[in-house]
């Protein structure tokens, strides 16, 4: 059966994330796609096993499919620093060990970089949207937003590594950006918006 390259009416999305679920439902809803979070229609959280981003957004998304019957958006991202080979990477929200500690992530990724002097780095997020958990074309975004690491935090909004997250650019760390202004630069609104476009053209 070959499905339709059009965006659905209606579609799960297969995080917990308060947050990132309101910035889904905001964006999706004008196109008129109806937005259920997977926990609303008592899914759980599938796991994360693999090594690349991709790998763990398509399975998130293929759970979320197949436990609702709907059309299933999912995202994963990260951190990547360049001199660490890419880590924190995947391993971004557990990099200092299964409490998922945003500070203990953070004296980490210090004290790997404190003898470093080019700490260059890039969020990454990946959107898949599948249509069906055997959809054979799954639609894919990617968002990156590049900025370098910096060893005092600064800035008391957002969460995980943006303390430490300098954009040259505007001359601050991402933690010290309103809401607003985050959700128009970060990796996320990048890839949603990359998404978006493709949705509006399927
Ligand atoms: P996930 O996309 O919720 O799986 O995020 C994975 C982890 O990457 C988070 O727990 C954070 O440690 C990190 N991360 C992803 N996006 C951001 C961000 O916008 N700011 C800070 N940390 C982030």
């Amino acid at each position: 059966m070959s499905i339709p390259l059009r965006a659905p009416r209606r579609l799960v999305v297969a995080s917990n994330n308060p947050g990132k679920l309101r910035e889904f439902e905001t964006l999706l809803r004008p196109l008129g796609i109806e937005v259920s979070a997977q926990a609303e229609l008592g899914v759980g959280e599938a796991a994360e096993p693999y090594g690349t981003f991709i790998e763990n957004a398509l399975t998130k998304a293929r759970h979320a499919c197949r436990e609702t019957g709907l059309a299933a958006l999912a995202d994963d991202s990260g951190l990547c620093v360049d001199a660490l080979d890419g880590a924190p990477g995947v391993l971004s929200a557990r990099y200092a060990g299964d409490a998922k500690s945003d500070l203990q992530n953070n004296q980490k990724l210090v004290t790997a970089l404190r003898d470093v002097a080019d700490r260059r780095a890039h969020y990454y997020c990946v959107l898949v949207l599948l249509r069906a958990a055997d959809d054979p074309v799954p639609l894919i975004a990617e968002g990156r937003w590049d900025g370098e690491v910096i060893l005092e935090p600064r800035g008391g909004g957002g969460f995980g590594y943006d303390p430490h997250f300098f954009l040259p650019d505007a001359g601050c760390t991402a933690a010290e950006l309103g809401a607003l202004q985050k959700n128009q630069l970060s990796h996320r609104a990048r890839a949603l918006r990359a998404l978006l476009a493709r949705l509006s053209a399927s």
